[in-house]
């Protein structure tokens, strides 16, 4: 009989510990999660869920649009910011229901409180109740890093986006990264005058440098006002209850709300991490090895707080090697090559693999295809927006290293070119695939030409 009350104590109910917690229990630990804000954690709460929900409320009024070159008349249309509000928390509800539903179902203790490591193997809830066990697994997120400038307070992070009173008549966005990008499409997209103001000259840093400067081209174009090479220096609170922003190219923009999206930082709020001397890296991460065990041997960490690659597919797969390497007879560590990733920008930004910027640096020689096209729905539409995408090939082995595309559904697009390119797709192999007639995606194994 083990000294301890559970096998396992998962810190945190989000996206990797509820993975975690379910498939440890699956093998036979015995395990409790603590919660202290919401079931499903971010992605369900203020992130992936209720965004893309957003997303496909404001990308009705493009359609609508469009809709007239093919004929049909659309009437008077208007919007109604508190019906979506409303759906998409009955929704939410919905979900937490099901996260919850999932971990009792799975003989998971579920504990909704605080959590704070006492020492390598003790958990103490909300300062009434501890827990011991072998293994602590902390998984405890990221929330928004807010700049300290004058008038920081008036301002709003992801975190309070969804649930604003009343939709802004303007909007100045700050940042250049996923975040930004896709409220600028949300906001701009359900009528918002919408302002973007970002600290360099083209959006999205880690993204190919040719995807960068079309999609920075593309967010203009469907008319989200672009404010780059500038920052917010201050904010005052006008008497009308309006925000006058001012920046350091001597703007002056006044807007009713202003959304902060400039990273975030782990969440180590009262988690106890001075108890156990837990050793960060220098980014402020926690430091692990492979199979995601921190410098404390009892104590382990996955998901938003070790790395910079904050996306809920990896946290789930973290959070399945780790249960599978603590109690389901052992396994590979994860493999982090090819992970796809899209940006629900409007239109989307995609991409597997490396960027070009990358290829240079490390490879030999390579060849790059690319394309960009007016999609077929916009002939008729009017629309101008461009489709955009790249293939970057390794030469003498022929490997596709990279692919990347900023157009319509390209995360669904590129989520199976990212199959294809896990199983060591060739340019000859993507060459002899036949396309299927009329999409965009067929552009993908019909690109013969490299760029000269
Ligand atoms: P989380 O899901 O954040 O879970 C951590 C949980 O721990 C939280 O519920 C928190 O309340 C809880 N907690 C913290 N401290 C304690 C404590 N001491 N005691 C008890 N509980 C505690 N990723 C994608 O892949 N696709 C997307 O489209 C996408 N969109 C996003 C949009 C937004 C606006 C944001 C902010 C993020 C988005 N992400 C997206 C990122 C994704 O949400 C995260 O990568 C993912 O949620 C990380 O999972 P996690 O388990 O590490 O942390
Ligand atoms: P990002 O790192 O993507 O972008 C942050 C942006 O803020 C960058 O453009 C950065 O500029 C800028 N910035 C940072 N500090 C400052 C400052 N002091 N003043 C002005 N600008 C500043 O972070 P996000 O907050 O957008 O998103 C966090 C993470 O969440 C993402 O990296 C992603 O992993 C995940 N996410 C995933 C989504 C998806 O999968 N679709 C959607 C949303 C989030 P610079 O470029 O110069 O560094």
């Amino acid at each position: 009989m083990s000294e301890y009350d559970y096998d396992l104590v998962v810190i945190g109910g989000g996206s990797g510990g509820v993975r975690a917690a379910r498939m440890a229990s699956s093998f036979g630990a015995r395990v409790a999660i603590i919660e202290d804000r919401y079931w499903g954690g971010t992605c369900v709460n203020v992130g992936c869920v209720p965004k893309k929900l957003y997303y496909y409320a404001s990308s009705f009024s493009e359609e609508f649009e469009d809709a007239r070159g093919y004929g049909w008349q659309c009437g008077d249309i208007s919007f109604d910011w508190q019906t979506l509000k409303s759906n998409r928390r009955v929704e939410i509800s919905r979900l937490n229901g099901i996260y919850q539903n999932i971990l009792d179902g799975a003989d998971v203790e579920l504990i909704d409180g605080h959590g704070t490591i006492l020492d390598p193997h003790t958990v103490e809830v909300d300062g009434v109740r501890r827990l011991s066990s072998e293994h602590l697994l902390i998984v405890t997120g990221a929330r928004p890093f807010i700049p300290e400038i004058p008038g920081i307070e008036h301002v709003i992070s992801s975190d309070e986006v969804f649930d604003m009173e009343s939709l802004p008549g303007t909007m100045v966005i700050v940042g250049g990264g996923y975040i930004a990008l896709e409220f600028a499409g949300i906001f701009n997209g359900l009528g918002v005058e919408t302002h973007l103001v970002y600290r360099r000259d083209v959006l999205l840093r880690h993204f190919d440098e040719t995807v960068r400067e079309v999609i920075t081209e593309e967010v203009a174009r469907k008319g989200v006002r672009l404010s780059l090479n500038n920052n917010v220096e201050s904010i005052d609170k006008l008497a009308d209850g309006r925000l006058s922003v001012s920046t350091s190219l001597g703007e002056e923009i006044i807007a009713d709300a202003v959304l902060y999206a400039t990273g975030r930082v782990p969440n180590f709020d009262k988690l106890g991490l001075e108890n156990v001397d837990l050793a960060l890296t220098d980014k402020g991460i926690v430091q692990v090895d492979e199979y995601y065990r921190s410098s404390v041997p009892s104590i382990y960490a996955l998901g938003d707080i070790i790395h910079t690659q904050e996306l809920t597919p990896v946290a789930l797969a973290e959070g399945m090697v780790l249960a599978r390497h603590l109690f389901g007879g052992g396994c590979e560590p994860m493999n982090y090559d090819y992970i796809p990733t899209a940006v629900f920008s409007q239109p989307n930004t995609a991409s597997v693999g490396l960027t070009e910027q990358q290829a240079r640096k490390k490879l030999r020689s390579y060849k790059v295809y690319e394309s960009n096209f007016l999609h077929m729905k916009n002939t008729l539409s009017g629309n101008k927006s461009r489709t955009y995408m790249k293939l970057l090939v390794e030469e003498g082995s022929d490997k596709v290293v990279g692919i990347h595309m900023v157009g319509e559904h390209a995360g669904e697009i590129i989520q199976g070119l990212a199959v294809a390119m896990k199983a060591g797709v060739t340019k000859a192999i993507l060459d002899s695939t036949i396309g299927i007639h009329p999409t965009a995606a067929e552009e993908f194994v019909t690109m013969r030409e490299p760029r000269g």
